[in-house]
């Protein structure tokens, strides 16, 4: 299989479908670039994320969890910013043409860009280890994406979900089926990027980011970014019967240093909290208050009344 038609094959499905997915894009794949038509009036949001063997995922796990994760981890970022996700590219490293897996990869990722109307637009195939970047485009009424940088003492912090439930499923061997350990591995192999919650969460959080590190860390930037502290409870963290399952005494770790959650952390400000809980009523997904910013910049965790000293073991490249 040459590099052409492994494109024409797999990746642009406007020849497969003979129909546009979405209005604003112009020209597609198949040309030197693509052609993309913004609406006036918005904000450019754009963001890009790589993952790689054996650094973001193990040897061999299934080549869909592999297309639907490089998607999701951007989905991702696009979400944290309040923003609505609207157009990607694709580079893809492969060790060699293998059809099957580059199909299953495919799979993987159109399933998760239909759900939430994304475009691939264009890209790169080249041999290499295998791995794959996206960069993904989208769009925020103008001043209204939310950034890390506006958390102040007094608001609320908050974060969507059941971190720590994907570490656990990390750990967990590839066959396990059926029961708690099952939900974690697909946790772990399919994160599901709040798309909708963190678009519905412009004008409601005043800080946000999502959770890729480990919560605990990237609670930590959030807060370095706005020159503000917190006084945490790691008791208030949501963790699942799953998790507790499988981790017992060690969920609260899980939770707090984990990663790969893809869940969003942000706070609000108190005026904010009704319009906050009017909203999460309507969402499938918990969202749960763990804390307050404080003036300063000490960030601590209390645990039965105590003070919880979070072990150090996010991961880091370098
Ligand atoms: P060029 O040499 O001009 O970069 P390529 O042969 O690399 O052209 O790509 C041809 C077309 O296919 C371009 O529109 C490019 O964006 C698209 N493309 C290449 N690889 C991918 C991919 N993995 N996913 C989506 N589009 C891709
Ligand atoms: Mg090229």
């Amino acid at each position: 299989m040459d590099e052409r038609s492994l494109i024409s094959d797999f990746f642009d499905r406007r020849l497969a479908t003979g129909r546009p997915v979405r209005a604003d894009v112009i020209l597609g794949i198949g040309d030197d670039a693509a052609v993309l038509r913004p609406d006036p009036g918005f904000d450019l949001v754009v963001a890009t994320d790589s993952i790689v063997e054996g650094t973001h995922f193990p040897a061999g796990v299934p080549a869909a969890s592999v297309g639907h994760r490089v998607l999701a981890v951007n989905l991702s970022d696009i979400a944290a910013m309040a923003a609505e996700p609207l157009w990607f590219f694709l580079a893809l490293s492969l060790p060699r043409p293998d059809e099957a897996w580059v199909r299953e990869f495919a799979r993987g990722l159109f399933e998760l860009a239909d759900r939430f109307a994304v475009e691939l637009v264009g890209g790169d195939t080249v041999r290499g280890p295998l791995g794959a970047t996206v960069t993904i485009q989208g769009r925020a009424r103008p001043g209204r994406a939310v950034l890390r940088t506006g958390a102040a003492p007094g608001d609320g912090v908050w974060v969507t979900g059941n971190p720590g439930e994907a570490v656990a499923g990390r750990l967990l061997p590839d066959a396990t089926a059926g029961g708690a350990a099952a939900a974690l591995r697909r946790r772990f192999l399919y994160p599901e990027p709040r798309v909708r919650e963190g678009r519905a969460l412009a004008g409601v959080a005043s800080a946000m980011l999502d959770v890729s590190d480990g919560l605990d860390d990237d609670l930590r930037k959030l807060l370095a970014a706005s020159g503000v502290g917190a006084e945490l409870d790691a008791g208030a963290l949501p963790l699942s019967p799953e998790l507790l399952s499988v981790r017992g005494e060690g969920a609260v770790e899980c939770a707090l240093t984990g990663g790969d959650d893809y869940e969003l952390c942000f706070t609000v400000r108190p005026v904010d909290e009704p319009r906050l809980r009017e909203l999460a009523a309507t969402w499938t997904v918990p969202v749960t208050r763990i804390g307050t910013v404080i003036p300063g910049s000490a960030c601590s965790w209390r645990l039965h009344g105590g003070p919880f000293t979070v072990p150090g073991t996010t991961f880091r490249h370098f």
